[in-house]
């Protein structure tokens, strides 16, 4: 071995440490040649420790020291000793390595970037040196968390008495709703794997099995047009247990929550979580995850100017579910003309046609929709909005829904823009959102859709009307909501086989099908299967959520772009001609 191996690491070293010999491994972070000091900041997975080189004792060394540049790998030795000047922004910043002697493992290339956080280089060139783009402390930080995370994971339900078990990664289609990635069979050509949307048939088998409670941590794959914060490939803690009800598996969680954030912020979240309906949410925060942390709820005016001559406001309340509603975006009445014509170009976004404004500025209503109102109406709607000097009133005529929606997004780019968001940092708001519709209308394909997945049980009291008003029928179905993210979702599923049939044919899938797609859960039901529930976990979320991060791929070690391509490796790729042939596959001419 022609380097010497550590005996200690960079990050850490303590001023308890000075005095003694260490050999450190690691990478060069920079060189500050100060003419009478030779300054190395040497990096590893703990940390940066300075090294110092002094011409006037160590001429030879300083002078070979020359040679060294950025993201050199090393060994060096040296005494530790306190430093002159410390600097109180570094772990290490009171320490630093006077060096006998170094030698140079191995070069870097010239890196092109620099390996700092909070550098503004272009995400691209991040993700095809991935390798260095992990060196840097920030992102090593994120990996640090998730590995937290998981081993606070294993250990908490091995606590509770869950077991591990691994589900296939080839396997039949799942139902989650999502686009399956489908993988071709060699031997048996023409057929298809799936790769899974969720282990959920296989989790809710392994109940039938008598397995009782289940997790693992899991990929799960969806071919889904990506946003910033999706990746075709994901991960999940996913769980199932029997025997049990919803409220056992909110304590669950809940405890869970509670560990992980004591354990890795150090903060004591309060359990239980509060509970929302669907309907609530939405109506109040235009958003079925919506952040609680703040107000700026929506207002429903409908009445306020049901007798309205404003054509607008009379031809959306006539028809079916028609609604006038508003956010106060307080302090936002300075707002200018451009400032508000590009908060309709993102209502639009949403769905909505336009978007009409009242502005309360100087003791003034500065509106384009005030002269088709009458000053009792203004005064009205004002009155219901608590709208004061300064405010700014953004309003939505619409389907109720979609009304909602366009004002829930609208009051989170508010709070961006306002600042209220900055402000909220580090702070938590944990709860649950329930009751959610079991089914959803596809206008498309004009039938019911699963709101869940077709294996969600709908509540007891309901059942009934299953066969008259599907529509009003609840679920016993979940979600995990912090800080206008969803963290997870689940439900209690349908154990009985009879109401999972009438379940697929409401879904519209003839018996055939049904049994093509699922017919081995169905028949597993058949065979006495438990009461069971269960969730998943989006574990790349927590990670984000902990790390305080928005983009999903600072926590994804090799993520791929919003297109679905890694970089890094240049995947998808094109395969021979043999390969395909191989799998009996022919390409489409493009
Ligand atoms: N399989 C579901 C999902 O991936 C979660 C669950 O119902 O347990 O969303």
């Amino acid at each position: 071995m022609n380097w010497k191996k550590r005996t200690a690491k960079c990050g850490e070293l303590t001023q308890e440490q000075v005095g003694n010999k260490y050999i450190l491994n690691g990478w060069i972070s920079n060189v500050r040649d100060m003419g009478g000091l030779i300054f190395i900041d040497l990096r590893d997975r703990y940390g940066i420790m300075q090294l110092v080189i002094e011409p006037e004792n160590n001429a030879e060394l300083a002078e070979k020291a020359k040679e060294l540049k950025s993201e050199y790998v090393i060994w060096c030795e040296g005494t530790l000793r306190n430093r002159t000047s410390p600097n109180p922004k570094l772990p290490t910043g009171y320490i630093e390595l006077l060096l006998d002697n170094y030698g140079i493992i191995n070069k870097s290339e010239l890196p092109p970037f620099e390996i700092i956080d909070d550098l503004d280089t272009n995400e691209e060139i991040k993700l095809r040196y991935r390798y260095l783009d992990l060196r840097r402390p920030a992102l090593q930080r994120n990996f640090i968390i998730r590995n937290k995370v998981s081993q606070i994971m294993h250990r908490y339900f091995e606590k509770q008495g869950f077991l591990e078990i691994e589900t296939p990664i080839l396997m039949k289609s799942t139902p989650e709703g999502a686009r399956d990635f489908l993988v071709p069979s060699r031997i048996n050509k023409g057929k298809f794997y799936a790769l899974p949307q969720s282990p959920q048939i296989f989790k809710q088998i392994l109940m039938v099995s008598g397995f009782d409670k289940y997790i693992q941590i899991v990929k799960c794959f969806r071919d889904e047009d990506l946003r910033s914060d999706r990746q075709p490939e994901f991960t999940q803690i996913d769980l199932e247990m029997s025997f049990i009800e919803q409220e056992d598996v909110f304590k669950l969680i809940e405890g869970f929550m509670a560990e992980l954030w004591r354990e890795i912020l150090g903060i004591e979240i309060e359990v239980p979580f509060k509970k929302m309906s669907y309907e609530e949410a939405m109506s109040r925060f235009g958003s079925d995850k919506p952040d609680l942390r703040f107000d700026m709820e929506i207002v429903d005016i409908s009445d306020e100017v049901k007798n309205s001559g404003f054509k607008v406001f009379s031809d959306v309340l006539g028809t079916k579910n028609g609604k006038i509603a508003l956010i106060n975006a307080k302090g936002a009445g300075s707002y200018s003309r451009k400032q508000l014509d590009s908060l309709t170009d993102f209502a639009k976004k949403y769905g909505a046609k336009g978007l009409a404004y009242i502005k309360f500025v100087n003791g003034e209503i500065n509106s384009p929709i005030a002269k088709f109102l009458t000053e009792e109406e203004i005064k009205a709607i004002a009155n219901k909005a608590n709208a004061e000097d300064g405010d700014l009133l953004l309003i939505s005529s619409d389907e109720k829904y979609r009304a909602f929606t366009i004002l829930g997004a609208l009051r989170l780019e508010l709070a961006r823009q306002l600042g209220i968001m900055e402000k909220l940092r580090n702070t938590y708001s944990f709860h649950w959102l329930v009751d959610f519709p079991l089914f959803e209308y596809d206008e498309e394909e004009k039938r019911y859709v699963a709101m869940h997945h077709p294996f969600t049980a709908p509540n007891d009291n309901e059942i009934e009307k299953l066969d008259t008003a599907p529509s009003q029928v609840h679920a016993k179905a979940y979600d995990l909501v912090v800080n206008g993210a969803e963290l997870g979702g689940g439900s209690i599923r349908i154990h009985e086989n009879e109401i999972q049939q009438k379940m697929f044919e409401l879904l519209g899938l003839s018996n055939e099908e049904a049994e093509e797609k699922f017919g081995f859960l169905l028949k597993a039901l058949q065979y006495g299967a438990p009461p069971h529930g269960g969730l998943a976990l989006g574990l790349d979320r927590i990670v984000m959520i902990l790390a305080g991060t928005d983009n999903i791929r600072d926590v994804i070690a090799f993520p791929k772009t919003t297109s679905g391509i890694s970089i890094m490796d240049g995947s998808p790729s094109e395969v021979e001609d043999k390969n395909l042939a191989e799998l009996g596959i022919s390409l489409m001419k493009k």
